[in-house]
């Protein structure tokens, strides 16, 4: 594979970076093809937040990772894009949080599931859940491969972290009354607006504030944690996050000469 060089000036240097690492994912078996284009409807709403860690954000990773310390059985899934991306900082806050890593693949391959399993154990993790040697339960109302999950991990969780996930599988898992965390940069795909928590920023930015937030917040007490959890509003959050895209959008529109001075990125500061 060709290693692209992207000059320091470049303005567009640091998306182009994380679009590098998923095609080296992909280059690698763990992304599948459809994950190339997840990742690119993904940017288009970067994009549209200003390519950064907005307040809204801020205020769903401390609920995400109060919810992830004070859950009985926490459980990350990690699919193809999370694994190409941020395969340490996911090890990490598996780590810290005491949430099991499970693979969970839409479009399972052997291969693909050889690919991440080696791709987190170099990131340094010991114990992965879900890969097919394991038994699996079943987790009714879904049809494709993903409705396999582990009985030990998501099959006994409370609360699951499903970064980057799709729309039914996430109406599954409330279905089957778990507490539902998501990362997902599209504040309107099923996704985010089925999930309890939703952290709408690039998992790139988020994934290391959460590691961050997590080691700070691991001795805050049980019940101020659950209090976190309890007064968080997910629509308010969601709305937030769609005014800040109005609101950019509105003030672009009135001078697009800012788009060329390069001031896309944080119009709003
Ligand atoms: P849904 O199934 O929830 O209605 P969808 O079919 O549009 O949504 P999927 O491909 O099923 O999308 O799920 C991937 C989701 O992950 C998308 O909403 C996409 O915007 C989001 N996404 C892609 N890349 C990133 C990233 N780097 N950080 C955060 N979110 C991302
Ligand atoms: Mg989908």
């Amino acid at each position: 594979m060709v290693e692209i060089e992207i000059p320091e000036n470049h303005p567009r240097k640091v998306s182009l970076e994380i679009r590098e690492k998923i095609i080296k994912g992909y280059s690698t078996h763990e992304v599948a093809t459809a994950g190339l284009l997840a990742h690119g409807r993904g940017e288009a709403f970067d994009y549209l937040i200003g390519e950064k860690t907005n307040d809204f954000a801020k205020q769903a990773i401390a609920v995400a990772v109060a919810a992830l310390l004070s859950a009985h059985h926490p459980v990350i899934s990690v699919n193809g894009n999370v694994c190409a991306l941020v395969p340490e900082e996911i090890v990490q806050l598996s780590e810290i949080t005491g949430a099991p890593l499970e693979i969970n693949l839409f479009y399972y391959r052997k291969e693909r599931e050889d690919a991440i399993l080696r791709a987190l154990k170099s990131a340094g993790a010991k114990e992965i859940l879900g890969t097919h040697d394991k038994p699996s339960e079943i987790i009714p109302e879904l049809k494709s491969n993903r409705r396999k999950v582990d009985p030990n991990g998501i099959g006994s969780a409370d609360v699951v972290l499903v970064p980057l996930e799709d729309g039914d599988r996430t109406e599954a898992l409330k279905a089957i009354g778990k507490y539902v965390i998501t990362i997902d940069l599209n504040p309107m795909s099923r996704t985010a607006v089925y999930s309890d928590v939703t952290i709408v920023d690039n998992i790139i930015r988020c994934l290391p504030l959460m590691v961050e937030r997590a080691s700070e917040m691991k001795i805050t007490p049980h019940d101020e944690l659950l209090k976190i959890v309890e007064n968080f509003d997910n629509e308010k959050n969601l709305a937030d996050s769609m005014e800040l895209m109005k609101t950019r959008l509105g003030d672009l529109s009135k001078d697009i000469g800012l788009l060329r001075q390069k001031k896309l990125l944080g119009a709003n500061e």
